[in-house]
């Protein structure tokens, strides 16, 4: 995977520090004087379970992107980004869109998920404005920098031209930019706990009702490792709208709404009918909406073990029924998995790469990230990571 620039977990403060540095270089003359972030996050347990409108348990972590600038009296957007996609442009310029001259999706590619922020922002008028654009979540290894920077993008746009401040709808606008600006047809757990997340919990979020439970994860003895395989194969796009569909035709031929909605033992009486690999995206769809109450649960009482158990599970269900892990990935959670003092391990995100969480105790990182090193055959990085807070506005007075 291609990284951001700043070292990963360095701080927003740094971040932000970097993008205004370099917005006086680019537009000299003007005040960057607003500058907001907005999280990545990983996903404990609770995968592919969103567009099923089902369970999922993420946190933000601490890694963000972070937009900074200030409005224009110009019509124009210029943005500039500092994240390291070898090849396209990272500047941009554009007029501000209007209903005669609306924006749409182009190249260069990463600017979609601005540009669809911007087209689909909840308040006019708009105005010019010049940002950049510095993140440290990384790009494409499954910890969503995409949702981070559409939520970025979002918050910005609030300072500038402030809407009504509903937080559902603001998560549900940067879901639909990424819908429709970069053609990935997600579901709504990215932009949400982006928006959302809340320092020292996880989010059991309900993705039928929207109701969102925070389990808090504070224990000092307890560690979050994510482990990067930087790989990603290529097929993710595809897959991904192959099992979406795959999950609504089970769905249909259920009889549900959804496969929420949906039981084992629903599934078992129809299995004869059904394909055999849709019957098998629907079994691991069902259990692992059963898996995430039960780890929230678990997670409540400081049950590791079981919650630990769960994770295994929910890694063994995507490789072997739902098909979206890969070599690398369950390399890396055998290697995790085969020492004292961890609990759980499983790939995290959409899969065919990217990252995997592990749960494990304090006093037992060091070995089983060295463990990590020496068994995996690709360059892994870690991240250490705490439960850190949603979408916020910067201060600028330390710059
Ligand atoms: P993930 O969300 O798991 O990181 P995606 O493929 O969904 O992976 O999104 C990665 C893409 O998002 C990048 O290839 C790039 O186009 C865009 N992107 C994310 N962060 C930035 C950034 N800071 N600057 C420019 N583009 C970005
Ligand atoms: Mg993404």
């Amino acid at each position: 995977a291609r990284a951001g620039t700043g070292a990963p977990g360095g701080g927003a403060e740094a971040l932000a520090r970097e993008a205004q540095r370099l917005f006086l270089r680019t537009f000299p003359g003007l005040e960057p004087c607003v500058a907001v972030a907005a999280p990545g996050r990983v996903n404990l347990i609770g995968e592919h379970t969103d567009y099923n409108r089902g369970l999922v348990l993420p946190m933000a972590l601490p890694m963000v992107t972070v937009v900074v600038g200030c409005k224009s009296e110009d019509g124009v957007i210029s943005l500039l980004t500092t994240a390291m996609e070898a090849d396209e442009p990272r500047c941009l310029e554009f007029p501000v869109p209007s209903k005669v001259n609306p924006l749409n999706p182009g190249v260069p590619r990463w600017a979609n998920y601005v540009k669809g922020i911007i087209q689909h922002y909840r308040a006019r008028p708009l105005t010019g404005f010049k940002a950049v654009i510095a993140s440290d979540v990384p790009l494409g290894g499954g910890l969503s920098s995409s949702a981070s920077l559409e939520v970025a993008m979002y918050t910005f746009l609030q300072q500038i031209c402030p809407d009504d401040g509903d937080l559902v709808a603001k998560a549900q606008t940067c879901q639909k930019a990424e819908h429709t600006f970069a053609s990935v047809p997600c579901g709504i757990m990215d932009q949400f706990i982006s928006v959302m997340g809340r320092k020292d919990h996880a989010l059991l979020i309900d993705c039928r009702s929207l109701e969102v439970t925070p389990v808090p994860l504070t224990d000092p003895n307890l560690v979050v490792l994510i482990t990067n395989s930087n790989v990603r194969h290529t097929l993710s796009g595809s897959e991904y709208s192959t099992r979406r569909s795959q999950c609504e035709a089970a769905a249909k031929a259920l009889g549900k709404e959804s496969l929420r909605c949906a039981t084992m033992a629903d599934l078992e009486a129809l299995k004869a009918s059904l394909d055999a690999e849709v019957y098998r995206r629907a079994r691991y769809v069902i259990t692992e909406i059963k898996r995430t109450t039960e780890a929230a649960e678990a997670l409540k009482t400081g049950n590791y073990g079981q919650f630990g158990k769960l994770m295994v599970e929910s890694h063994c269900s995507l490789r072997d029924d739902y098909d979206v892990s890969c070599q690398e990935l369950d390399e890396l959670v055998v290697a995790a998995m085969d020492g004292e003092g961890v609990f759980g391990s499983r790939m995290t995100g959409g899969g065919f790469g990217g990252c995997t969480v592990t749960l494990v105790e304090t006093t037992a990182v060091e070995k089983t990230m060295q463990r990590i090193k020496d068994r995996y055959r690709g360059t892994a990085t870690f991240y250490i990571t705490k439960p850190s807070p949603g979408a916020y506005v910067m201060k600028l007075s330390g710059f």
